[in-house]
């Protein structure tokens, strides 16, 4: 597939945390030049030269997407449900979605709202609970929804096919948390395949992350990484900051992330990877996050990792409808490439 292409696969795919095959079955795909070895988890993972006596520096890029799943059928038929992952109540409301049944077909779903028509005045401005949503398959009976082999325990995720704006260079669809991510270690695995490297290149492509970090730990004990860097679609703040505060702005370059609730990035390795953009003219921007969270903190806390976050800016992430550009998903293919090239032993050893 070439790049537009993989990334719009991999944006339609479904794989919601727990539910990731369908996306690893497309990085296992691309990744045909590799011998990768899939997880009971279906985290899937590879490296260039394994038993190299040079240091690890492992890719990360989490499989899992926001979606949900069906708690109970209601007797009418339709579906109370619980996220899976952190989305906000009011994300949900006239949300698509697309429900995979148990033979493995995708049931057209949509979050339930009740029209205007017959809501009373206060209900029209307030927000119900997630709890009191319900997705609609269209069906009038619980039988009706069972026969359709959708019930408890059925995933969903958000039903929108990735669009390309070539003029714009502009996606349009779900997922870019962390599927971009995902494209972009697919990218710099494909681009440093036949180079001498100065370290050994692995890649984690992890599940469970949306729902705490769950999948890395597995990838990260078999490689045993001596640094890590984490790919992640990163949520844009330039639709609703002042410019002085812009942090992840599309358009403006992948994102280096000093600190947010989960980690403190080693300074030394951010200090390396923000020079080695400048000198190669790669645009970045950097930032100071008082929420987030990614695998760096889960494998920086457990194994003292040295772990740096390269986030292509996505706007409205954690929700049905999302954008991202292609230029700064090539300068964040770029970045992780470059400091491929110099995370030699002594260097790895300094940070
Ligand atoms: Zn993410």
């Amino acid at each position: 597939m070439d790049t537009i292409e993989r990334i719009k696969a991999l944006s339609d795919a479904f794989g919601p945390s727990g539910f990731e095959d369908d996306v690893a079955v497309l990085v296992r795909e691309e990744l045909d030049g590799y011998e990768t070895f899939t997880d009971h988890m279906t985290n899937v993972r590879c490296e260039k030269e394994p038993g190299s006596d040079k240091p690890n520096v492992m890719l990360d890029a989490h499989m899992d997407e926001v979606g949900a799943i069906i708690q109970a059928i209601k007797p009418n038929g339709t579906l109370r449900f619980l996220p899976l992952g952190g989305w906000s109540a009011v994300s949900f409301p006239s949300s698509a979605f697309k429900i995979r049944s148990r033979e493995g077909k995708d049931i057209p779903a949509v979050v339930a709202i009740k029209p205007p028509h017959f809501m009373k005045k206060e209900e029209r401005n307030t927000l119900p609970p997630v709890s009191d949503m319900v997705m609609d398959i269209g069906v009038t009976s619980a039988e009706e929804a069972r026969e359709l082999g959708i019930g408890i325990g059925s995933p969903a995720v958000p039903d929108i096919t990735c669009r390309y704006d070539e003029e714009r260079g502009l996606f349009f669809g779900k997922a870019f948390d962390d599927r971009i991510g995902v494209a972009c270690a697919i990218e710099a695995l494909k681009r440093l395949q036949e180079e001498e490297l100065p370290c050994n290149l692995q890649a984690s492509f992890s599940v469970q992350e949306e729902v705490g970090e769950r999948g890395v730990r597995s990838n990260a004990e078999a490689l045993k990484p001596a640094v890590m860097i984490c790919f992640e679609g990163c949520p844009a703040d330039d639709t609703f900051s002042e410019d002085y505060m812009i942090q992840a702005g599309i358009g403006r370059g992948p994102m280096l992330r000093h600190m947010d609730v989960s980690m403190i990035t080693n300074w030394r390795f951010q200090k390396l990877a923000l020079d080695v953009a400048r000198e190669k003219g790669i645009p970045v921007q950097e930032s100071v996050r008082s929420g987030g969270g990614t695998n760096g903190a889960m494998v920086n806390q457990n194994y003292g990792v040295p772990a740096i976050v390269i986030g292509v800016p996505v706007r409205y992430i954690h929700s049905s409808n999302c954008f991202c550009r292609l230029d700064d998903y090539e300068n964040a293919v770029k970045l992780a490439v470059e400091l491929c090239r110099v995370l030699d032993a002594q260097t790895v050893s300094k940070l």
